[in-house]
């Protein structure tokens, strides 16, 4: 097969002609001076459609959910979240380091937590403690295979922080591809956060960039932030332009990656050599290798069929389907998941 089926990560996409356009028609100015028309669009754009005051555009998720925890708590304090949260995993020990916090790790299976995990875990205010400010959320959960939270999840967690006096962030990364899924509205994710990062550039298939959205005075304190970070951009409204052409266009075809992630479980689950999947419920399928097979043998075997994915850990294998992956490419993977015999190992 000469074309490669990259399914490594939503990432990987390329602007599409219409995106390109876009961009090239897109109106700039100075952003760090705040004259850019197309960046403060985009910012409104998302802030309106999710119930909150101001946005920020970032260059990266990581970046706006570092901002964002900055934001929300003080040296000495403690975050709570999943083990598997992107924000404690995978963003290089950014909480230590930008907010000399601590964290505090829960188990949610498939990585969606509760009231009642998280409760027990906020400390009282006592000095031997840790100052508990602040959870974190993460939806879609990228290590939990694309498991949703639905509004009604999310609800009683806001009023637990309310009691508590503790802030809630929510790591939105995939947070459009859990609005498809859930069919719950991204209005009402306003009243329940006081932080929403977006990334634009995973499912909605824009090249760069996040947004980060708050009330006023948190996102003006955030800007300072972003500035701090290095992460004030000048004529940025290129990329927010793609960001914009992306809520325009890239938003309802998400069923259709989640559509076929359906189908790459549906074939994975006749196969010998995987043990079990996570339950697809957006556009990541996340599966467990047969004892006696090794994950990295068959990524390596689906790589020389020009099939592109990840092993996660030693027994796990993930697949993320997007924006730049056609059905014609999904049969085609069906076909060699189906045909591929790998040998057992002892
Ligand atoms: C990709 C991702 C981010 C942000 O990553 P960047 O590469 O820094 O944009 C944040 N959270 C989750 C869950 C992600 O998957």
């Amino acid at each position: 097969m000469s074309v490669k089926i990259d399914l490594r990560s939503d990432t990987v996409t390329k602007p599409t002609a219409g995106m390109l356009a876009a961009m090239m028609e897109a109106s700039v100015g100075d952003d760090v001076f705040g004259e850019d028309q197309s960046v403060h669009e985009l910012e409104n754009k998302l802030a309106s459609m999710f119930g909150m005051q101001a946005g920020l555009f970032c260059p990266s998720g990581t970046m706006t959910n570092q901002i964002a925890i900055k934001c929300f708590t003080q040296p000495m304090d403690e975050v709570i979240c999943d083990q598997t949260a992107h924000v404690y995993r995978y963003e290089g020990g950014g909480i230590a380091y930008h907010s000399q916090a601590s964290v505090r790790l829960l188990n949610g299976p498939r990585g969606i937590l509760t009231p009642e995990m998280i409760e027990p875990e906020i400390n009282e205010p006592n000095i031997h403690y840790p100052n508990s400010s602040l959870v974190v959320l993460e939806n879609t959960v990228n290590k939990g295979g694309g498991s949703c939270y639905t509004l009604g999840q999310i609800e009683p967690i806001h009023t637990l922080c309310n009691i508590k006096g503790l802030k809630l962030h929510l790591d939105g990364a995939r947070i459009f591809n859990a609005l498809v899924a859930t069919g719950d509205h991204a209005a009402a994710y306003g009243q329940y956060f006081d932080g929403i990062s977006i990334c634009l550039s995973k499912g909605l298939g824009a090249p760069v960039g996040s947004v980060l959205l708050g009330n006023k005075e948190t996102i003006q304190k955030a800007r300072k932030i972003r500035k701090v970070f290095g992460g004030g951009m000048r004529q940025a409204g290129f990329l927010a332009a793609a960001g914009m052409y992306a809520l325009e266009n890239h938003v309802s075809r998400l069923a259709i990656d989640h559509h076929h992630a359906k189908a790459i479980e549906a074939a994975l689950s006749q196969v010998n050599y995987v043990a079990g999947i996570l339950p697809v419920e957006t556009n990541i399928v996340v599966f467990e290798i047969a004892e006696g097979f090794k994950a990295s043998h068959i990524v390596h075997l689906l790589h020389e069929k020009g099939i592109l994915c990840n092993t996660t850990g030693p027994n796990t294998v993930r697949m993320v389907t997007h924006l730049d992956i056609s059905p014609e490419m999904i049969d085609g993977v069906i076909q060699n998941i189906i045909h591929l015999h790998p040998i057992a190992h002892k």
